[in-house]
């Protein structure tokens, strides 16, 4: 079972402890604000209320038990770099931690964060890729231009192998697998044709969906 502490209980940090512990880690939430740690006390497995910028409070968590500690503290950015420092001096083995902006995000990295996320960039990133292909279901960013998609398959597709489609060469899509009803084809070859309801899982660029539109 993963071991994971979340520091800062906003939307953010609350959403992230609460999944966790639904998937069955073991979530140590931690907030200054008693009654953000009340309101979540009964879905995770301890929370605590503590003030993570007093270095003796934060060694009393034993946090360096811990596979993993989310730094989910968003617009009081200092208290973010300094939680991040604090906790890579205890050597946490992997700090994740959230930024509000490029330039916190590059502070939080310099600092040792070794992961740092984006959400409300990235969330506004994804919505605009599902609003350009409204075909689009969910996305995964693997660089500034590339992702992995996944996608209904658009009607006009239907009945048509992936060789005729020509998905490479006129939309730079690489098609990764198909979901179809409860069943996955990994890796389909170019004979395979498309049914109503299959769902493309695909490599490619978002910008270049536009004429995948019904
Ligand atoms: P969102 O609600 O969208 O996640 P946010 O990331 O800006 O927004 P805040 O509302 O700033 O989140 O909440 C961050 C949480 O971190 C707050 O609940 C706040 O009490 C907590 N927090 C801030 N400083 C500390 C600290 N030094 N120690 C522990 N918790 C802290």
């Amino acid at each position: 079972m993963k071991q994971v502490a979340v520091i800062g209980l906003g939307r953010f940090g609350s959403s992230v402890a609460r999944t966790l512990a639904e998937s069955g880690c073991e979530v140590l939430a931690v907030d200054v604000d008693e009654v953000r740690v009340k309101a979540i006390a009964d879905e995770v497995t301890d929370a605590v209320r503590a003030n993570a910028l007093e270095e003796e409070a934060l060694r009393a968590l034993g946090l360096r038990n811990f596979e993993v500690v989310v730094v989910a503290i968003g617009h009081e950015v200092e208290a973010s770099i300094l939680v991040t420092v604090l906790l890579k001096e205890m050597g946490i083995s992997k700090i994740v931690a959230k930024a509000q902006d490029e330039l916190h995000g590059r502070v939080l990295q310099k600092v040792g964060a070794d992961m740092v996320v984006f959400p409300e960039r990235d969330m506004g990133v994804r919505l605009a890729h599902t609003l350009i292909s409204r075909n689009v279901i969910d996305e995964i960013q693997l660089s500034t231009d590339y992702s992995i998609l996944e996608m209904v398959a658009p009607h006009r597709f239907l009945g048509r192998s992936l060789k005729e489609l020509e998905l490479r060469q006129r939309f730079g899509l690489t098609i990764l697998a198909i979901r179809r009803e409860d069943r996955i084809i990994v890796s389909p070859d170019a004979e395979q044709t498309l049914e109503e309801g299959d769902i493309l899982v695909a490599l490619g660029q978002p910008e270049k969906l536009e004429g995948l539109n019904e």
